[in-house]
């Protein structure tokens, strides 16, 4: 198939096309580097089945005659995200619109990278997070730009399904995690990986009672492809996650103990309307797509670390 990734050199972005690439696909990946990074795709530049494009779906036109459209293209990491708040927004807004006029044109299936973000903070008896939860957001907070941003994305998605019959589906992706994370976007485990392997303190944000739930990437993408192409997919949202749930600062101990390093974990002031508990059920990812994660947390975090120690090195 001639399948398009936007966001494609972005973290998730990049294994997503690796995976496409491998199962016989014709891959286009686009996207403007505000955050992906050309070098996440040097694996793959130079192969027939592969194609990079440098262009930004808010204003630039991407091509024709696709059969799949992935949209991945957004900042995704609250420190990426609050940098570049506008464009965040108009990724979401704009970028979306633009994608699913080219869907309707091509005739193209449609997958909508959303985030456990429209969920926001969700009450006790909201967890774990269904989809069938509406969410609980700020609209003019710290996290504004993104979770509404994609709340836009999944309105205009929706809009498009009923009123033009685009072939699109909805992805609610929770955190996810492994190599190619950018060192410094902020996010947990870049961050904690990236403190043990130097040295330095290992900077839990309040007192580490927060959890979140960690998907190994090549789960994750294995998910969107499933959630793509699998049948009776359409016009249908899925929570793609690991439902293995652990507290911010279990996450710190593991990390320092897996690198082997001696840096202290320290607790420092809590993150502004930080969210206190987030965790998916993929009772129906596990029912309709028959997916899974499959790699265990200390697997996957001694990967991740290897990759960074290489990367470093
Ligand atoms: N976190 C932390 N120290 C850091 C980075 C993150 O304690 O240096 C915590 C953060 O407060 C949050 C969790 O790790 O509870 C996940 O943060 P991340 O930025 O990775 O993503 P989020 O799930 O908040 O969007």
């Amino acid at each position: 198939m001639r399948i398009l990734v936007t966001g494609g050199a972005g973290f998730i972005g990049s294994h997503l096309c690796e995976l496409l690439a491998g199962l016989g696909h014709q891959v286009t990946a686009v996207d403007n580097l505000v955050t992906g990074r050309r070098s996440n795709l040097g694996h793959l530049v130079g192969k027939d089945s592969f194609t990079f494009w440098e262009a930004d779906v808010t204003q630039d036109a991407v091509g024709e005659g696709w059969e799949a459209i992935f949209h991945l293209a957004s900042p995704a990491s609250p420190v990426g995200y609050q940098r570049k708040p506008i464009e965040t927004l108009l990724v979401n807004s704009l970028g979306t619109y633009h994608l699913l006029d080219l869907a309707s044109a091509s005739g193209a299936q449609f997958l909508l990278a959303s985030s456990s973000e429209v969920y926001g903070d969700p009450p006790p008896q909201e967890h774990p997070q269904r989809e069938t939860y509406w969410g609980n957001v700020n609209p003019v907070g710290p996290r504004s730009c993104y979770d509404e941003g994609k709340r836009f994305a999944e309105a205009i998605t929706a809009s498009y399904l009923k009123e033009r019959g685009v072939d699109a589906r909805i992805v609610r992706i929770f955190n996810t995690y492994g190599p190619r994370m950018a060192e410094d976007d902020g996010r947990i485990i870049p961050t904690f990986i990236s403190q043990a392997l130097h040295g330095e303190p290992i900077t839990v944000y309040g007192d580490g009672s927060q959890t979140r739930s960690l998907c190994y990437v090549t789960n994750l993408v294995d998910g969107l492809v499933k959630a793509m192409f699998s049948p009776g997919t359409r016009g249908e949202v899925f929570n793609l996650g690991n439902p293995d749930e652990r507290r911010v600062a279990e996450y710190a101990h593991l990390i320092r103990e897996l690198t082997g390093s001696s840096s202290p974990v320290i607790y420092t002031p809590p993150r502004e309307e930080e969210i206190a508990r987030r965790r998916p059920d993929i009772t129906k990812a596990e029912a309709r797509l028959g997916w899974r994660p499959t790699t265990p947390l200390r697997e996957g975090l001694a990967k991740t670390i290897e990759w960074f120690r290489e990367a470093s090195a």
